[in-house]
């Protein structure tokens, strides 16, 4: 058991410093994937958070409540939370304020930022005063009659603007006819947006237990002119007593913006992965091209990081018999089994992911 374990260590400390050594030579040699590196750290850089409304729009009205007041206290706890989890990641807001900030200035806010999530929050209102619930919207063409309600309801906020119908090619928000430009749109992040509409939707469901009005897609404004991927987020409904309440307490607007903090959470963890996988699979192509190197890079995929060191009886060593353990200061790093090619470890991570979805892979020098 002694030498085992004695064993394993060893062959840690070999593996600690065979990727300790790859890394010294990317530094040394790869100029170029240095710069990679280091965009891996955040893969969402930039996020612009728009508290909907403000100044003399004041957004739609509850019987207590006002929606630029709503969305101005839940974006700018969303984004101390941001802030507190992400510090390298820059967190931008259209207004922190109540003021009046036209609906094309809020998307090049976000654009010149060059960010790489745009997160528009507003608050929902209905006639029946029964409607309830949270919806995220992305850009879309398609929409059906409520879709439609809410769009105009959100669009018609230009009219507060001088020479909205010039500015906005004479888009009249009440129209259906003028919501055809967004059909002529090729959204390239529509997939992203999707994902992190999501990723919302889902934490408020489970994590706040709100009533599902789902994703939906419809033609904002302000998400047209974004050029990242970009949701807009209605909160709940301030012409329910019940939801408006919720909206105005302190714990609802806590819940609120920690449930959106925790699909950033992810959205950005994925977007590291993905961008890893990508750095991987550069230098895998580099390989290829190159004459063959005098040591051969292994692919790993990581399975697991966490804090104490896991049993011996664990379902993750029964799960990969040739399970590989890291131990770098405090964190006990895990993986499946080392691969001889990119695509090797590719081709077992598909089946890796369905059990554990945050799976990645990452290489060293042999
Ligand atoms: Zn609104």
């Amino acid at each position: 058991m002694q030498a085992k374990v004695g064993l394993i260590l060893k062959s840690c400390c070999l593996l600690r410093f065979y990727v300790l050594m790859a890394a010294l030579a990317w530094l040394l040699v790869e100029g170029g994937a240095v710069a990679v590196c280091a965009r891996t750290k955040a893969g969402v850089r930039t996020v612009t958070i728009d508290a909907g409304h403000g100044g003399k729009d004041p957004g739609t009205l509850g019987p207590n409540s006002k929606e630029k007041d709503v969305t101005l206290a839940v974006a700018l706890r969303l984004g101390e939370k941001i802030r507190a989890k992400h510090p390298e990641v820059k967190v931008i807001y259209t207004r922190d304020k109540d003021e009046f900030i036209p609906l094309d200035e809020r998307s090049a806010i976000a654009n010149v930022a060059k960010s790489d999530l745009f997160i528009s929050i507003h608050c929902n209102s209905a006639s029946a005063t029964v409607a309830k619930g949270v919806e995220t919207f992305v850009m879309g063409w398609h929409m059906a009659e409520d879709q439609f309600e809410v769009a105009k309801r959100e669009n018609s906020v230009i009219t507060f603007e001088q020479d909205y119908s010039q500015k906005y090619n004479h888009f009249d928000p009440n129209s259906p006819e003028s919501y055809i430009i967004f059909s002529l749109m090729q959204n390239v992040f529509h997939d992203q947006s999707i994902e992190f509409a999501t990723l919302v939707q889902q934490n408020f469901v489970k994590k706040n237990n709100r009533f599902d009005r789902e994703v939906k897609q419809a033609g904002f404004l302000v998400l047209y002119k974004s050029s990242m991927p970009a949701v807009l987020i209605e909160l709940g409904f301030l012409s329910n007593r019940k939801e408006e309440s919720y909206l105005l307490s302190p714990k609802g607007q806590e819940e609120t913006a920690e449930a959106i903090a925790q699909a950033f959470d992810t959205y950005a963890k994925r977007r590291e992965v993905s961008l890893l996988e990508k750095v991987t699979s550069d230098s895998a192509r580099a390989d290829t091209a190159s004459p063959a190197p005098a040591v051969g890079r292994r692919y790993l995929i990581q399975v697991a990081s966490v804090n104490e060191r896991i049993g011996s009886k664990h379902p993750l060593r029964r799960e990969f018999p040739n399970l590989i353990e890291l131990h770098e200061g405090k964190r006990y790093r895990y993986f499946t089994d080392r691969y001889g090619s990119y695509e090797e470890a590719k081709k077992n991570l598909q089946s890796v992911k369905e059990k554990y979805k945050d799976a990645f892979i990452t290489s060293f020098e042999d």
